[in-house]
């Protein structure tokens, strides 16, 4: 089978954009799950291209599914 590509594909979570971890810079909320640059951006987050890092994380309330918040 050739599924093993589809291993390194990923998705923003937000907007199901396709994420090129070689081409696209993404913010990682958890190992797999991942915003866009765009939604990461829109959500608050800080991008400095000098240090390579997100020096201001996006808000990612309500992005994960969390069991102990089911009121
Ligand atoms: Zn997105």
């Amino acid at each position: 089978m050739a599924d093993e590509e589809l291993d390194d594909v990923l998705t923003c979570v937000q907007c199901k954009a396709l994420l090129d971890p070689d081409a696209q810079r993404g913010y990682a909320i958890e190992e797999d799950v991942l915003l866009c640059a765009a939604c990461a951006a829109r959500r608050g987050g800080v991008y400095d291209e000098a240090r390579d890092e997100w020096t201001t994380p996006p808000d990612v309330t309500g992005l994960l599914a969390d069991p102990d918040t089911d009121d």
